[in-house]
């Protein structure tokens, strides 16, 4: 693959990191500030329970998302960057500059989709 390709991906990829991380301390610290001033009143403790799994479902996400990000980067430099983790294809660039973190090709992600809606 294109080493001015894959440099630009690593480029996206750094910054979606950042951007993933700099989130969730974000919300840790709003998290915090809720729970200080929601003390002591049991209407307010309903609420912050549910603004406490809203952020937990939110940092699942965005955990799901760094792990990605992060495999990513290691097959980057493991020079497996851009081939499907199941078929072996080669992923297209185009997918790739949508979604740097992809692993799986077109055909294998709707196929991964399909048996997981099945589910
Ligand atoms: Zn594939």
């Amino acid at each position: 693959m294109d080493a001015a390709f894959i440099e630009e991906m690593k480029d996206l990829l750094y910054k979606e990191r950042k951007t993933i991380l700099d989130r969730m301390n974000g919300d840790n610290s709003s998290f915090k500030e809720e729970g200080a001033t929601g003390r002591g009143d049991s209407v307010d403790l309903a609420s912050d329970e549910g603004a406490f799994k809203k952020m937990e479902a939110l940092n699942a996400m965005d955990a799901k998302r760094l792990t990605a990000v992060e495999n990513a980067l290691k097959r980057i430099s493991e020079n497996r960057y851009g081939i499907c983790l199941k078929c072996g294809k080669k992923i297209p660039e185009d997918r790739l500059r949508a979604m740097p973190s992809a692993v799986l090709c077109i055909d294998c992600k709707n196929e991964e989709e399909r048996r997981r809606s099945a589910n």
